[in-house]
């Protein structure tokens, strides 16, 4: 059996960001129960109240996430929807926040887990931002399509890369999955819910050949909207990540 994923090491071997989140969610999820590792009001999105959950199917090298995205079997608590919901509404109060989200992995995963979060949510005016890589949108249209009900989700949804290359190299993942995130977008334009595309095309990170490659493929797929250009900070675990990974990309943007 092949190893457990974790933080990308020059030489590594890439894995099928499917499978890994498969295996993901046999730790991280036990029936609609999903582990979290903290809940506070975060000060991004104007502030936004934040259930920190565990665990991701990518092992991007520049991944600002603590050390649970690569051992999610290492302690933190199992949560259950009504808890989650409860908690989120907590802080959100407490900070007078009109918004909520789960951040620190890759939300989508534990399906019914999301789903009866959402539920909650909908009997409520907190809009939910649900950021996700897009894997399993992709991937599983009947997820997309489950969203269709909860009319207050918006979804930020994050590429990675351009090519099967540059998606290779960054995320540790096959380059044949390149292209679920794109069909993720794909299938929420066509279900016709509330999203932007963002990407990481950090010039540090993603030549210019490849970001150019990246927006000629959405304009392909019809997507004119919105596209948000982030930068890569230098948080501790993303330095880390990066010099784990070969990357030493801070030192040089501190030589420009
Ligand atoms: S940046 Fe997002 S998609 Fe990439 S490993 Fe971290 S949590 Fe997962």
């Amino acid at each position: 059996m092949e190893p457990y994923p974790r933080y990308i090491t020059p030489g590594f071997k890439p894995f099928d960001p499917l499978e890994l989140a498969r295996k993901t969610e046999e730790i991280t999820c036990q029936g609609d129960l999903k582990k979290y590792s903290k809940f506070l009001c975060a000060g991004v999105y104007q502030g936004i109240s934040t259930g920190y959950t565990v665990g991701c199917c990518l092992r991007c090298i520049f991944c600002w996430v603590n050390w649970s995205r690569d051992f999610p079997e290492k302690g933190m608590d199992f949560y259950s929807p009504q808890q989650v919901f409860k908690k989120l509404v907590f802080y959100a109060k407490k900070k007078n926040v009109p918004r909520l989200r789960i951040s620190g992995g890759e939300p989508t995963l534990g399906k019914e887990h999301l789903l009866k979060v959402l539920d909650l949510v909908n009997t409520t005016d907190y809009l939910f931002i649900l950021e996700t890589n897009g894997i399993l949108f992709g991937y599983d249209r009947d997820y997309v399509s489950k969203l269709k009900k909860h009319k207050n989700v918006y979804i930020r949804l994050c590429l990675k890369a351009g090519t099967p290359e540059g998606f290779e190299k960054r995320t540790g993942a096959k380059g044949d999955f390149f292209e679920l995130p794109y069909l993720g977008i794909k299938n929420l334009m066509e279900e016709n819910l509330k999203f932007h595309v963002a990407c990481m095309n950090d010039p540090a990170l993603m030549p210019d050949s490849e970001n150019q490659i990246m927006k000629k493929k959405l304009k392909k797929l019809g997507y004119f909207d919105y596209l948000e250009e982030e930068f890569c900070d230098p948080y501790y675990t993303s330095v880390q990540r990066l010099e784990k990974a070969g990357y030493h990309i801070f030192n040089q943007k501190n030589r420009d």
